[in-house]
């Protein structure tokens, strides 16, 4: 097993993110944590590339259609349709418009925990349901109502990988190994060294 603190995440601040000028608020809550920047780059993605982006993970269109009926089933609602394929069939097409609205920042983040740490801090899927104190709780305050009935996707600020195998694939799929640094940050002498002595001048 690699230890813990090996494991990388794959973060794209949304077009809203930049353009809010939220890209400095962000990078600082996953610094403050102790989480390693590993690579970082603007990029203005087409709708391609998001389309392969998203279904990486065979899975991802059931698992995203079961998660907005649930979300209707939990609230008393009507789900857009009973068929998960046909509700992410519309939110893909709305996801590809959002995502090539303008720049994006793919970042790779590592440390320990990374993938479930900012899964933690950027808070879930729905802003209008995300905890106070996390990225989507704090900064946006778009619903499923408000972004389907709109005919839009969701306007959450963040994409940050859902799982390590998810995390994998995606890391592939915005970098080329060499974009990718290794390199020690001080701090993580206190954060995993074993042998830390703080009383050596
Ligand atoms: P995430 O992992 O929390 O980003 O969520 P998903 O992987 O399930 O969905 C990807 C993105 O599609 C989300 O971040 C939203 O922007 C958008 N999205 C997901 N579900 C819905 C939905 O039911 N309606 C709308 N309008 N957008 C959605
Ligand atoms: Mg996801």
């Amino acid at each position: 097993m690699p230890h813990p603190k090996t494991e990388r995440t794959l973060i794209i601040i949304k077009p809203d993110g930049v353009q809010r000028s939220l890209i400095g608020e962000i990078i600082r809550r996953f610094e403050r944590v102790g989480l390693k920047l590993c690579a970082i780059k603007m990029v203005t993605p087409d709708e391609k590339f998001v389309e392969a982006h998203y279904t990486l993970d065979p899975d991802w269109r059931r698992i995203t259609g079961e998660k907005r009926i649930q979300k209707a089933r939990e609230r008393g609602e009507e789900p857009p349709s009973q068929d998960p394929y046909e509700i992410t069939a519309v939110i893909l097409e709305n996801l590809k418009k959002y995502l090539t609205a303008g720049p994006v920042i793919a970042m790779a983040w590592q440390g320990a925990h990374a993938v479930e740490l900012i899964r933690k801090l950027v808070g879930s899927t729905e802003p209008r349901s995300s905890d106070v104190g996390t990225i989507r709780g704090d900064y946006v305050l778009d619903s499923y109502n408000m972004a389907d009935d709109d005919g839009r996707a969701i306007r959450n600020l963040i994409h940050a990988s859902g799982s390590v195998k998810e995390a994998e694939a995606e890391l592939k799929h915005w970098f080329l190994p060499e974009e990718i640094h290794k390199y020690s940050l001080v701090q993580e002498k206190i954060l995993y060294d074993v042998n830390f002595d703080g009383r050596k001048e």
